[in-house]
């Protein structure tokens, strides 16, 4: 009996512990939310500077003679790419802040498109050709487009990571949007090692993680956005090429016509 009540005793501690982590993961995580805003607070307003200077600079050199024409373009890159900047950092505090969440029409090619545009660079510099095969129809469905965002990201974002060690030549991720029936489809496949039979039942558990600095959430915030909408996510190993991960939301066929 007494051993008996050690051992639960054990493993109730076992259990407090491991919740304990997952306090801490979660704790960590808000903090990150908040710095991460915190700095795009900070960041938009030397961008802004930048932009003006620029812009003053272009005034100034209007009618002077002799200006290299070169220093007025690289001017004016300048005054786009801080524009551009200040576009990214807009989207991502939208991505972190705690806001209401705002369910609408919203068309999912829309949403590919806006993650594009955020992890565009990231694409680059690491050598990925990304294929978006988006639907010529629009996909309308009804969610929060930054939450739909949060979930594309994620998965663009583990799709790079899968990438990381393949060679340059094998470095691809393949966006795909199509209609089937009343649903809409979101895939994202990549062409990394992909995924064991044995992860394929855990990957979307809160705090599974593969990785050396993982927190392993991205792929459980996705199932729970996902499911919040009606829709279901789930990931396929294809041989010889890769992971795909798969999304169905049912499709706000009626409301479509508000979407142009
Ligand atoms: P994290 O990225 O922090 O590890 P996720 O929940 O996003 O957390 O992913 C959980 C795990 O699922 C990853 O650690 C990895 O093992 C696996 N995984 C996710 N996406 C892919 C992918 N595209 N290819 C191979 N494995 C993946």
């Amino acid at each position: 009996m007494r051993q008996r009540t050690a051992e639960a005793l054990e493993a109730s501690e076992t259990r407090v512990k491991e919740h304990l982590e997952k306090l801490s993961h979660v704790a960590r995580l808000h903090t990150m939310g908040e710095m991460a805003s915190g700095i795009a607070h900070e960041l938009n307003q030397p961008l802004t500077a930048i932009s003006n200077y620029c812009q003053a600079a272009m005034q100034l050199l209007d009618g002077v003679e002799d200006v290299p024409p070169q220093v007025n373009s690289a001017l004016k890159l300048a005054v786009a790419q801080a524009g551009r900047a200040g576009e990214i950092i807009k989207r991502l505090r939208a991505l972190v802040s705690k806001r209401a969440i705002e369910t609408r029409l919203i068309d999912v090619n829309q949403v590919v498109g806006n993650c594009m545009f955020l992890v565009e660079y990231d694409l680059r510099e690491r050598g990925i050709e990304v294929v978006q095969l988006l639907s010529g129809y629009s996909i309308p469905v009804m969610a929060d487009s930054i939450q739909l965002e949060q979930v594309v990201l994620n998965l663009l974002s583990n799709a790079m990571d899968a990438l990381k060690d393949e060679p340059a030549m094998k470095r691809h991720v393949i966006v795909h949007t199509r209609r089937e029936g009343k649903k809409g489809i979101l895939e994202v496949r990549d062409t990394g090692r992909g995924i064991t039979p044995d992860l394929l039942e855990v990957l979307f558990h809160p705090f599974f993680s593969t990785k050396p600095h993982g927190m392993g959430l991205g792929l459980s915030i996705c199932q729970t956005i996902v499911e919040q909408y009606g829709g279901l996510i789930s990931a396929e190993n294809i041989p010889a090429s890769g992971a795909c991960f798969h999304i169905e939301l049912p499709l706000a066929l009626q409301a479509e016509r508000q979407l142009t």
